[in-house]
């Protein structure tokens, strides 16, 4: 009996574990384990959490018509897995485990031992690239190190892509009759500490719905995308990042299916479509990093010497931050729509992670662990590399002196204050003239409904810059 784990790749196509597994006549069958004392440990949403069960259940459900049996175990922590899967092997009749390898620190050290304790009951385990186009580790430069900065790993990758090309795993076919699959929802093993498991009617799971999302993308946003994206009143971007990141559609699916729709794979800024290309190959960027810079995962800065910067751990304005209440009204909006939606457009994520460390001097840390309990995408690479990268401390080559203005911001990539107005409804009246600085206005009506601006953003933008010269004495 062959078993494949599934992780954070919960599809049937493009799954290298899935289909390597299914090569020959032996029986499959299928695992998914659930640890929520491990998933809080690392900040899971719970948006998130409902939405990857609702995967796991359509998951279970698919695998059964193709005569493979989903099985779910449930461990509290990572620590109990080993011995919970040596345990499921000897049950099963299990000699070979097939699974996409992860990159975290954690998840690392848990296939370790995993390969350690199956090896001793001759399971043999076999790990495949499913999370990124190119393996991690893949693109290095000359001297065989890691891209310290975006713009040569992206030129790098596109060459190695050339190089190696990709292939696009297909689906299994049936393997025996259809089985049973009983929902989620009605197992022994649901409690309250599960949380809510019904799924969120804004988020609908299911490889078919990432698949229309993103052909609907290809169709009527991808050649705009380079003017577009950065507006969040205009639905300029994809919105997959939630599919991506519980691998309910592959990065390969996504690359695929661009070359198809332009009829060529996109090699620089002047071609249509190459931005958005370029967009993912942050997200490969992020990946590299988080696998060959393991401290990355463990709260650390990516530049070592900003280790040393006086961030402030204010909780009341941390707090205001967390809930729209700082006095500026894109921020505001921003972390609204994330509170109710569980989702943030890239624009305002950049906003909002500057408008905390830049402005508030507020440890990157709380925003990061912030953003994972919220959002619905919540990737530690993708999170990690987008907080470090607005705070400074990160991989790129902007001079810590790049401190974004939250009013000329909301002026520039929201000039109506469409997305203002949607999330601040307190604003929801106001002429555009004055929607990003609303205090004059509010004055004049009398109304306090509002709050005044927390910071004076000029002040705190030099504090920031002070912050970082003080390093360099
Ligand atoms: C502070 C901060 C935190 C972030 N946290 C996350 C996170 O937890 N999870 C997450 O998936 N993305 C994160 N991002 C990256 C980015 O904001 C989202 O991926 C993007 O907004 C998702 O929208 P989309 O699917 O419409 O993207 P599109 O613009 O359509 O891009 C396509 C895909 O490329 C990937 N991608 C796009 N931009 C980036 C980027 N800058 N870095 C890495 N991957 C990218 C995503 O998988 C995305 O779905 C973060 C960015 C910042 C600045």
């Amino acid at each position: 009996m062959k078993l494949v784990w599934f992780r954070n790749d919960l599809r049937l196509a493009d799954n290298p574990a899935l289909r390597h597994a299914c090569a020959g006549d032996e029986p499959v069958a299928a695992l998914f384990i659930i640890s929520p004392t491990q998933w809080q440990q690392h900040k899971m949403a719970p948006i998130r959490q409902r939405f990857m069960f609702a995967q796991v259940n359509e998951l279970g459900r698919e695998l059964a018509a193709l005569g493979i049996p989903l099985h779910l175990l449930r461990v509290e922590t990572f620590a109990e897995v080993p011995a919970a899967l040596a345990d499921l092997c000897r049950e099963l009749g299990v000699t070979q485990l097939y699974a996409n390898q992860a990159i975290e620190i954690d998840e690392l050290r848990r296939d370790h031992t995993v390969t350690a304790a199956l090896a001793e009951q001759a399971v043999s385990c076999h790990w495949f690239n499913g999370c990124c186009v190119l393996p991690p580790g893949r693109v290095l430069t000359g001297s065989g190190e890691m891209f310290k900065v975006f713009t040569p790993f992206s030129r790098a990758w596109l060459k190695a892509l050339d190089e190696d090309g990709f292939v696009i795993h297909r689906a299994p076919t049936p393997r025996g009759e259809p089985l049973p699959w009983q929902p989620l929802a009605e197992r022994a093993w649901v409690d309250e500490a599960l949380g809510e498991l019904t799924p969120d009617p804004r988020w609908p799971v299911g490889e078919a719905e990432a698949l229309r999302r993103l052909n609907i993308f290809l169709e009527r946003a991808v050649v705009d995308y380079g003017e577009q994206r950065d507006f969040p009143a205009i639905a300029g971007t994809s919105v997959l990042s939630p599919y991506l990141a519980a691998g309910i559609i592959s990065p390969r699916q996504c690359v695929a299916a661009l070359q198809q729709r332009l009829g060529y794979r996109p090699q620089s800024k002047a071609q249509p479509g190459f931005v958005w290309l370029n967009e993912l190959i942050w997200r490969e960027f992020y990946r590299h990093l988080l696998l060959l810079i393991p401290t990355l995962s463990m709260n650390r800065p990516f530049k070592p010497e900003t280790a040393a910067l006086p961030w402030s751990w204010d909780p009341d304005a941390f707090a205001a931050w967390c809930e729209g209440r700082t006095g500026y009204p894109i921020v505001d909006a921003a972390m609204r729509c994330l509170n109710t939606t569980g989702w943030m457009h890239n624009r305002l994520r950049m906003i909002v992670a500057s408008f905390l460390t830049k402005d508030l001097h507020i440890h990157w840390r709380l925003g990061e662990d912030y953003f994972m309990s919220r959002l619905i995408d919540g990737d530690l690479a993708a999170n990690n590399g987008g907080w470090q990268w607005a705070a400074g401390t990160g991989a790129d080559a902007a001079p810590y002196f790049r401190v974004f203005n939250p009013t000329t911001q909301g002026q520039r990539f929201d000039p109506q204050g469409e997305f203002i107005r949607t999330w601040v409804t307190e604003l929801a009246d106001i002429p555009a003239a004055y929607v990003h600085q609303p205090h004059d206005w509010l004055r004049l009506k009398r109304r306090q409904d509002y709050p005044a601006p927390m910071v004076d953003h000029a002040i705190a933008r030099v504090r920031a810059i002070e912050m970082f010269r003080s390093l360099e004495k």
